[in-house]
């Protein structure tokens, strides 16, 4: 057994037992507990849970362990519904009552705003949390790794945490529910005509991973085989298409070629096997067109309760002009043109721009249009070329949040409002200080989860000129 260094306050070991009480939660939803003031993070508990752990990893200021034992359940405890949920690298707080898992969520920004950003009113300008309805199966999109577990048996399921080991797992809690039909039919399929996994480490084998999307407004259903090789490789494909379309709202079957040696999941190569390249879904009264490669939101539930979220926010009477800043394939851009005077979409992919003008056409709105570009370079051109007060804007950006040469060009144009949609409190609210330092008044923020069992939370805020 490995001693702790010479300077640590407790004299542990590795694979020491010792008994926990969970007192704190990280951001990553392990727990925190302290063993004569030693801190140690443990996975799978919550806050008030009695534990005995197994010491796993000891550094100079902080541990890992691992429950051996629950000697008293926190108050909050449920037992998760799904029976791989501590093997599996996907749900990470399900042991949480979905109730405290939406406190969870609100304390997290709320904590961000007070002390990244400095906000001294957040309890007042904050808005109940919009948690499910019903926070199961609501994914849309899932993509399940084939390979073989130990016996050499066929599998499909999920990353362990931090591995690429697969746990074996068709029936996911939260994906659509007709997904598990799906990806048991495609292994049949693979077993019967003795179609090959693919290996990661000797890069041999076929069939890398099952891609399901559900369009859940419209009922269809897409399936894409991603595989390392191409369609002619796969033996007797009429039966896993015989197979597939036996499945209600089936509307597309897709052969995509990845033979690289990478952790992407798709190539760029598809093939369309049966029925369309695309399928369509709605979030409200918007039609959109998904394609195998296509970004959209996993959540579409949800995702209409944001999205009604921004535009209250927006507050929209129809003769506005609003830039709606890293837009993806345009959701909330057509979202917002609905009661807009003019929407300006600005997003950096350009295969994303490119499905964004398609949505906007299959919608019949020619009052949005879209740069490809980086926003901090598209809004300050051409702010400067036209000199235009947007009278709204509307910011969704990834995790590392906005540049600051975009925030400083947000607050030349001066807009009545801005509404900020954010996956990441803490850049959020490092954003939200430089934009409330002069003119700016942060008015109210809603958190609304999108992704329950997990410890992603995105968040919606209004700001106003003041
Ligand atoms: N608002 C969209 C997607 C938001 S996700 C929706 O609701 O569907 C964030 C988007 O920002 C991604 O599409 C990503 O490609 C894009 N992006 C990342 N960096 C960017 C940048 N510097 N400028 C513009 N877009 C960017």
């Amino acid at each position: 057994m490995k001693k702790v260094k010479e300077n640590s306050p407790v004299n542990l070991k590795k694979n020491q037992v010792i008994p926990l009480t969970i007192e704190d939660f990280t951001k990553e939803g392990e727990g925190l507990g302290k063993y004569q003031g030693f801190p140690f993070f443990v996975k799978d508990t919550v806050i008030g849970d009695k534990v005995k752990v197994s010491v796993t990893k000891l550094k100079k200021h902080y541990g890992y362990a691992r429950v051996v034992e629950i000697l008293e359940p926190s108050p909050d405890r449920v037992e998760p519904v799904c029976p791989v949920a501590r093997q599996c690298g996907g749900c990470k707080i399900q042991q949480l009552s979905y109730e405290k898992q939406l406190e969870f969520k609100k304390n997290l920004v709320a904590g961000c705003l007070t002390h990244i950003g400095g906000f001294k009113n957040v309890d007042t300008i904050m808005e109940p949390v919009c948690g499910m309805k019903d926070p199961w199966h609501y994914r849309n999109k899932a993509q399940f790794p084939v390979g073989y577990d130990k016996e050499g048996n066929l599998v499909a399921g999920f990353y362990a945490g931090r591995t690429h080991s697969i746990v074996a797992n068709t029936d996911c809690m939260i994906q659509a529910e007709v997904t598990g039909r799906i990806v048991e039919n495609v292994l049949d399929y693979m077993r019967e005509n003795h179609v090959p996994a693919y290996d990661e480490k000797s890069h041999t084998g076929l069939v890398r991973h099952i891609l399901t999307r559900v369009g859940f407004s419209t009922g269809e259903i897409m399936v894409c085989l991603i595989v390392n090789g191409n369609r002619k490789q796969l033996p007797h494909v009429r039966s896993l298409v015989d197979r597939l379309t036996k499945i209600e709202g089936m509307a597309s079957i897709i052969i995509n070629s990845n033979t690289e040696k990478t952790n992407k999941i798709l190539g760029t190569h598809c093939e369309t096997l049966w029925g369309k390249d695309y399928i369509e879904d709605r979030i409200g009264e918007v039609r959109y067109r998904i394609g195998p490669l296509s970004f959209y939101q996993v959540n579409p539930v949800q995702t209409k309760v944001l999205y009604s979220k921004a535009l209250e926010y927006a507050n929209l009477k129809g003769e506005e002009t609003v830039w709606d800043l890293y837009c993806g394939i345009g959701t909330i851009s057509l979202f917002l043109a609905k009661k807009a005077k003019q929407v300006y979409g600005v997003e950096i992919v350009k295969e994303a721009v490119e499905d964004a003008r398609k949505n906007a056409a299959l919608n019949h709105m020619d009052n949005v249009e879209f740069y490809v570009g980086k926003a901090e370079e598209v809004v300050p051109a051409q702010y400067e070329k036209t000199g235009i007060h947007p009278d709204v804007i509307v910011v969704d950006p990834p995790r590392k949040g906005c540049d600051a040469t975009l925030l400083y060009t947000m607050l030349a144009m001066e807009p009545e409002r801005i509404v900020y949609v954010s996956c990441d409190p803490a850049t959020l609210a490092r954003d939200l200080k430089i934009l409330c330092e002069e003119n700016y008044e942060l008015k109210k923020v809603t958190v609304v989860d999108q992704f329950g069992h997990s410890t992603h939370v995105e968040t919606v805020c209004l700001l106003s000129r003041k």
